[in-house]
């Protein structure tokens, strides 16, 4: 504005690169929206601000002919100044486009120039709960997935049969209408979605009564998914073409299944490596012994301890681990850890036994025998 021209780049601002898809752009714009909203940083106005400039950077670099524009002159509107956001419709369509972006807004966030122009369909996101065993060997689930239809009755028109939409008079069937806004910053032109057709462009005259005028039903949609083995939680599973229906003729958006794997009561999970206990007893860690180990599927894996075993040693079994999906290919290792047992109920068998075993040893114990008693006896007194 002052002649200066100070432009942060906004793929920078939304962590992108400069080729980055619409899709790579929208998970990005909603990861920093998490992570910046006001809600999350009570009172930190460094992280209010960066959430302006995370909104504003999305605003242009969703806006596929905004994005071109910003491509091309490292700025959008036409009023040549040095701040990239110029030429903006100010924060209430900034916050709109946050909540159709980041709250659901199945309905389809912002209006393109031309309502009749083909338009992909928003993604959907749900959660997949499975056990550790699942995402070991993988799983096929059904989902019963609730999105837009077409309605069947008018075909998607939303007109009563026998009538069809007719071109808005408001807009003349552009679905966008444009008001000039005088603020202390300068004269700002906003384009708003016409209030008379909701930026369709048409409007329905008489509805058709399934739909109630909509040209779409909500519908639940079963949709079978294989999920493979080694996913873990934060894998994001994406079902292409599974998510709401396009518009227009556009393709449909995607389904994304966002995985978290339960906990599991004797097995932890580093990756694709497993752990877990093992507990033996004093004589098997001395003298040595060959037990058996459960694996995670539930078999029993042969594993040799031998002589001399301390507590806390870990002993591996290669490729018992999970399925990896990052790094070498293959399963992962399971790693047991060794416990030794120490009993706390004697019979008076073993207590003599493990007695008469401490004299060889020369260590001094607790003792019921009447001989060591003397000996402690006379050292306390
Ligand atoms: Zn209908
Ligand atoms: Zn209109």
């Amino acid at each position: 504005m002052y002649g200066r021209r100070e432009t942060e780049d906004l793929y920078q601002i939304l962590e992108v690169p400069r080729d980055a898809s619409a899709p790579e752009i929208k998970k990005a714009y909603r990861r920093l929206v998490r992570k910046y909203h006001p809600d999350a940083n009570p009172g930190n106005r460094e992280a209010e601000e960066h959430f302006k400039k995370v909104s504003q950077a999305y605003e242009v670099l969703s806006d596929s002919s905004k994005r071109a524009q910003y491509d091309q002159f490292g700025t959008v509107g036409d009023a040549g100044g040095g701040s990239p956001f110029e030429g903006f419709n100010g924060m209430g369509d900034i916050f709109g486009d946050i909540f159709d972006s980041v709250f659901g807004g199945g309905m389809g966030g912002r209006r393109r120039a031309d309502p009749n122009a083909p338009r992909r369909g928003s993604d959907l996101e749900m959660e997949v709960r499975i056990t550790l065993l699942e995402a070991a060997t993988g799983i096929t689930r059904e989902f019963q997935v609730p999105r837009w239809e077409p309605c069947e009755t008018c075909g998607g028109s939303g007109a009563r049969a026998g009538t069809s939409p007719e071109v808005c008079d408001q807009c003349g069937g552009r679905g966008q209408v444009e008001t000039q806004q005088r603020t202390p910053f300068g004269q700002f032109v906003s384009v708003n979605p016409c209030p008379k057709c909701g930026g369709a462009g048409k409007v329905v005259k008489e509805k058709c009564p399934d739909c109630n005028g909509q040209g779409r039903t909500r519908k639940k949609r079963t949709v079978e998914v294989r999920i493979p083995a080694g996913v873990d939680t934060g894998t994001r599973l994406r079902i292409s073409g599974e998510g709401e229906p396009g518009t227009n003729g556009g393709s449909p958006g995607d389904l994304f299944l966002a995985v978290s794997v339960a906990d599991h009561p004797d097995f932890e999970r580093d990756g694709g490596d497993l752990h877990t206990r093992l507990t033996i007893t004093f004589p098997q860690a001395a003298l040595g012994s060959t037990v058996t180990v459960p694996t995670l599927e539930g078999e029993r894996e042969s594993l040799t301890i031998p002589a001399g075993t301390q507590p806390g040693k870990v002993f591996t079994l290669r490729g018992r681990g999970i399925t990896r999906l990052r790094g070498p290919r293959g399963k992962g290792d399971l790693h047991v850890h060794v416990t030794v047992d120490i009993p706390a109920k004697l019979t008076d068998r073993q207590r003599a036994l493990l007695e008469e075993l401490a004299r060889e040893m020369n260590v001094e114990v607790e003792s019921s025998g009447v001989f060591s008693k003397f000996f402690r006896n006379l050292f306390d007194s």
